[in-house]
């Protein structure tokens, strides 16, 4: 048996007397890709904090690699939430890639930097940047800046690879050229990915896993064990509907049972849903109050 690629072992995150989860049995080997799914709030980000040693459990333990996470470790990639960068931001997106490159390296020789450069360089071919390399970067579009932070993650070939939505706001497009690279490194390399997502359909046929949260609860298990209408209702403690339209997994909630809290809400769908008018027979669908908990 290989070390696993992330070991969670009765874990537990809490802020104050809020439980975000407890109990978190999960091993992930290397090479399997895990889905994080669940409401806004529900610690997703924060799981990701705890394993890039940012946030500490409050009880349990936590292995990358097989030691404990700490900042700097080599062995993740970690691509952020995506937010717009500033058009002032003068970074060029060469030298975005090279920090993370810098990350896993102290004084570099003479030799340091010619392999720092081919790695570079291949980093930014490996996602298409090369042309726009030199630019600064706060000019560039958000899915250009986006393949950047994808480079930025993948250069120091990390065997562990943690995706904040790293889908959010790219176009279909974008969105599968960024799930290609992920997936092309995941196999290159046989490293773990862990990959935080609303939308569990862009990467639906990459998924060996899906890790599920809501309300201090979870599920682990493969797609068909999890997003399963009872498995997903059960979680919630509300009836959900998962329905299965040509391949994709939408879930529903119907607008009797949730119509009365739409006043408060935004139109964020369900975790996993797409927005998606009149899936088998229900007319609207209101992931409001689910999904913001
Ligand atoms: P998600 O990524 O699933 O939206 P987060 O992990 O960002 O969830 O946050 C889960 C909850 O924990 C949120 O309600 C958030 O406000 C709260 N939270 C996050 N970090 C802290 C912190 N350092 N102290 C207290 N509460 C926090």
């Amino acid at each position: 048996m290989s070390t696993p690629a992330v070991a969670l072992s009765g874990a537990r995150l809490a802020y104050g007397d809020r439980v975000l989860w407890a109990g978190l049995d999960l091993e992930i080997a290397p090479g399997e890709f895990v889905a994080v799914l669940g409401p806004n709030g529900s610690g997703k980000t924060s799981l990701m904090r705890v394993l890039l040693g940012l946030q500490r459990l409050s009880a349990g333990t936590v292995r990358v690699a097989g030691s404990p996470p700490g900042r700097g470790n080599r062995h993740i990639g970690y691509i952020p939430q995506q937010r717009a960068l500033d058009p002032t931001v003068a970074v060029r997106g060469r030298d975005l890639v090279g920090f993370g490159y810098d990350g896993h390296t102290w004084g570099l020789g003479l030799r340091g930097i010619g392999e720092r450069r081919r790695r570079v360089d291949a980093a930014l071919a490996a996602v298409g940047a090369t042309a726009y390399a030199e630019r600064p970067v706060g000019l560039l579009s958000g899915g250009e800046q986006q393949r950047l932070r994808v480079a930025q993650a993948l250069v120091g070939d990390p065997s562990v690879l943690l995706c904040d939505e790293p889908l959010l706001s790219l176009d279909l497009a974008h969105q599968r050229a960024v799930s290609e690279l992920i997936d092309g490194h995941r196999r290159a390399n046989d490293s773990a990915v862990l990959f935080v997502t609303h939308e569990i359909n862009p990467v639906l046929p990459l998924v060996d896993r899906v890790l599920y949260l809501v309300d201090g609860k979870f599920r682990i298990g493969s797609p068909d064990e999890v997003m399963t209408t009872e498995t997903l209702s059960e979680l919630y403690g509300t009836e959900v509907a998962v329905v299965r339209v040509r391949g994709q997994i939408h879930v529903v909630g119907t607008h009797s049972e949730l119509c009365e809290d739409t006043a408060h809400h935004g139109t964020t769908p369900l975790p996993g849903a797409t927005a998606h008018h009149g899936a088998a027979g229900h007319h609207g669908v209101t992931g409001h109050h689910l999904a913001d908990h």
